[in-house]
């Protein structure tokens, strides 16, 4: 059986950041498993955009050679901002390809303890030890399907992280569920490919990213009350760029906090897409039935619709038991909150060696683990940790 240092398991921002900063540190050997911004390429809707800035969306290595505008620069084609999802995902295999030519595309099937290390299945039934373990897996698993639709087919009622094309819903009357970016988007994009969009929102307002025009032309402000990763609102977004001093405020300040910073909301380049459809606020589904090969959606206020298709766009909600490769034992040993690994210092579970990155993380780091911006907090925390206490050779 072969044996390594650190196994990242997924190669996404966090395990690619993670990567960056572990390899580039003598005498480990690291590797990465899965597939290069998977979850970017396979379940997000062609066209989008990103709705974070270009300052909250690199990845991060040791010395920033490998930043947006490094990557523009060796493209010779310019950033634009919004990004777009295709470029961006670009950027991530650019980035891979630099940082970590060698990386296995196999899944990990299992992950379990072994000693004082851990033992890896991949998918191909092959066996790896490690001596730590990196969970950089995402938040796929963790796609919330509202209780209300779950008895709808998924021919009738699917989750947004199902779909790349929306143009198969051209023609189609399509009821989208949510507030947030990604309803919004999705709404503007069906609209865009023909379909007749309506969106239904759960509370009275939809909320829009807006900034004042004199935060826009005044940098030094701007810069006072919004931290580059532009996570939060004015002056919360510098706690939350601050994971180290964020995690050290009362739990319930925490949670306010977090709340406010990511509560559902569109990015205001997207509200003049969003005049051409119906978005009806204030209005819960509480009960759906089938009717041939359409779906009746029952709201609150007593009034119908008939869809041809239901996009649940309602979110991912972190629970780590829902990630299969986790064996059952290992799972029972990690500290948790709700569903959230408790970590310490460079993001280590309650179990020696077994590290979680990304959204996982952000129960006791905050809100910025929630974004690619995180990245660079995390892949250095982490590489801080392993390096402090890194014997100098593999597991055997
Ligand atoms: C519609 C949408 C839009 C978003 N837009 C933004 C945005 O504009 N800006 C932003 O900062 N954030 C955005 N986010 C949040 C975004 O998902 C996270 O910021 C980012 O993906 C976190 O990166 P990650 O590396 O933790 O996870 P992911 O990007 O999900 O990567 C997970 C990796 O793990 C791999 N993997 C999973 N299971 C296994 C396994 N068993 N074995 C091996 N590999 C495995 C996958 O193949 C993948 O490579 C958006 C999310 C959604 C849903």
């Amino acid at each position: 059986m072969s044996a390594c240092d650190v196994a990242i398991v997924g190669a996404g921002p966090y395990g690619l950041s993670a990567a960056a900063h572990l390899k580039a540190a003598d005498g480990l050997d690291v590797r990465v498993f899965g597939e290069p911004m998977s979850f970017w390429e396979k379940h997000m809707p062609k066209g989008m955009l990103l709705r974070s800035p270009l300052e909250g969306s690199h990845l991060s290595d040791p010395t920033g050679a490998l930043s947006l505008q490094a990557y523009a620069a060796a493209k010779e084609n310019p950033l634009t901002a919004p990004f777009p999802l295709h470029r961006f995902t670009d950027y991530g295999r650019w980035f891979q390809n630099q940082v970590a030519p060698d990386l296995d595309s196999r899944k990990i099937d299992r992950v379990e303890k072994n000693g004082s290390g851990f033992q890896l299945t991949l998918e191909d039934g092959e066996n790896l030890k490690a001596r730590r373990v990196v969970i950089a897996a995402g938040i796929m698993p963790f796609a919330w399907h509202p209780q209300e639709f779950r008895s709808l087919p998924s021919s009738l009622a699917s989750h947004a992280s199902a779909h790349t094309d929306l143009s198969r819903f051209s023609g189609k009357r399509v009821a989208v569920i949510g507030g947030g970016q990604s309803a919004l988007e999705s709404a503007a994009l069906l609209n865009e490919m023909g379909a007749e969009v309506e969106v239904l929102v759960r509370t009275p307002i939809v909320r829009w990213l807006w900034r004042s025009p004199w935060v826009h032309t005044c940098r030094p402000i701007a810069r006072m009350l919004y931290a580059p990763p532009d996570v939060g609102q004015a002056g919360i977004s510098h706690l939350v760029a601050r994971p180290n001093l964020f995690r050290r405020l009362p739990r319930l300040v925490q949670n306010r906090l977090a709340v406010r910073a990511i509560r559902p909301a569109g990015a205001a380049w997207l509200k003049p897409r969003c005049q051409h459809f119906p978005i009806t606020t204030g209005r819960a589904v509480i009960s759906t039935a089938t009717f041939g090969d359409r779906v009746i959606l029952k709201l609150r206020d007593g009034s119908e619709r008939h869809v041809d298709h239901v996009l649940l766009a309602t979110g991912y909600r972190v629970d780590i038991s829902r990630y299969p490769f986790l064996a059952v034992k290992l799972l029972s040993s990690i500290r948790q909150i709700g569903g959230y690994p408790q970590l310490d210092v460079g993001f280590e579970s309650s179990v020696p060696g077994l590290h979680f990155l990304g959204a996982p993380a952000a129960w006791s780091f905050g809100p910025l683990s929630r974004f690619v911006a995180g990245s660079a907090f995390a892949a250095r925390e982490l590489t801080r940790k392993i390096l402090r206490n890194a014997p100098n050779h593999a597991a055997s």
